[in-house]
């Protein structure tokens, strides 16, 4: 691969352009309008500035980062040329598979298309294409230069060669990436992490504890092992047998509602949105808001910082 594209600048868009502008890669960045693309710009430079405070980014490796991002409004222009683009425009199905539709008429054929949805459907959004084994998703989490995750999820036409080369090109630039093997809603993460939120709204729904404990539950409990031990080591480390008993006993009292919490559509209703207005399952002020989105940035760059050396190289000619 030598030349990437990124098709939307927006929280993500400009996130997964600076991991690859770092690691070598000239890298195409693309949006609707030029404030955005400008603003894209600044807030690359300021993870880099973060970055490279917390020792996780070489100083020198900014400058050259910087250059390697060019950034233009016309979509043909910013992906004539790429060998590997990655759509992160908004949430939104018409838009996407428009989106792929010209990309699959502008781009080389050995041109991988790859998309960031977090939950719609890989091969609905390949839908319009004429070479629907190029379209592969690639789920990066938010902040996708300090997440390592990336899910690598095979629609229901995409190549193997297309899935190899997609999780090489994610290892050379230190990624984390895992294959995913049916385009189910949700891939993985998203299915483990929502399956969790069902149970624990559930949970303060029924007044078995509030939303507060729920959360102390998971913060001095069993959330202290999850770095570093999934539930499936875990289930081996206690046992199958020990898990067949508990599953036995516990599944029929857990939460499988297929519809979303009353509880949560009322607070929706009612317009306590969570931080957006000061008010959701718990209450907010503004200075509860600063403090929990730094002490989750804090934790991020502390923890994530052994696993995340960026920007150790330089221009890129790789076959990935
Ligand atoms: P965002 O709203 O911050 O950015 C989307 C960008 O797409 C905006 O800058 C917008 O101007 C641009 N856009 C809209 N139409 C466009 C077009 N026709 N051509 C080019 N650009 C266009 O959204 P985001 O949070 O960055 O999410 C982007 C994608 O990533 C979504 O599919 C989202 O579901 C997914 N995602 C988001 C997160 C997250 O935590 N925010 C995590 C993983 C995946």
């Amino acid at each position: 691969m030598k030349k990437i594209s990124v098709v939307g600048a927006g929280l993500m868009g400009h996130g997964i352009a600076q991991i690859f502008a770092l690691e070598g890669f000239p890298v195409s960045l693309t949006d609707i309008n030029d404030s955005v693309l400008d603003a894209a710009l600044s807030n690359v430079r300021a993870n880099l500035d973060l970055l490279t405070r917390q020792g996780i980014a070489r100083k020198q490796a900014v400058e050259p980062a910087m250059e390697r991002i060019t950034t233009t409004i016309d979509l043909a222009h910013a992906v004539e040329d790429a060998d590997f683009v990655v759509e992160a425009v908004i949430e939104n199905l018409e838009l996407k598979q428009k989106i792929f539709q010209d990309l699959d008429q502008i781009c080389h054929r050995d041109t991988i298309l790859a998309t960031n949805t977090s939950v719609i459907s890989i091969t609905e959004i390949a839908a319009r294409t004429q070479h629907k084994d190029r379209v592969v998703g690639t789920h990066f989490w938010n902040p996708p230069y300090l997440i390592p995750l990336v899910e690598v999820i095979r629609g229901d036409d995409t190549a193997d060669t297309v899935m190899d080369r997609t999780i090489a090109i994610l290892n050379h630039v230190g990624k984390h990436p895992v294959r995913v093997n049916k385009d189910v809603p949700g891939f993985v993460g998203n299915r483990l992490q929502h399956a969790l939120w069902r149970e624990a709204i559930s949970i303060v729904a029924h007044g078995i504890a509030d939303a507060a404990t729920v959360d102390e539950c998971i913060r001095y409990g069993f959330g202290l092992r999850l770095p570093i031990l999934g539930p499936m080591e875990n289930a081996d480390m206690v046992g199958t047998d020990l898990t067949l008993a508990i599953h036995d006993y516990l599944l029929k009292h857990l939460d499988s509602s297929p519809e979303p919490s009353l509880l949560l559509k009322e607070l929706v209703d009612r317009g306590h949105l969570g931080f957006k207005t000061g008010r959701g399952f718990k209450k907010w002020s503004p200075e509860d808001i600063e403090q929990s989105r730094n002490r989750l940035g804090d934790y991020l760059l502390k923890t994530l910082a052994p696993l995340n050396t960026q920007g150790g190289s330089d221009e890129k000619d790789t076959d990935q």
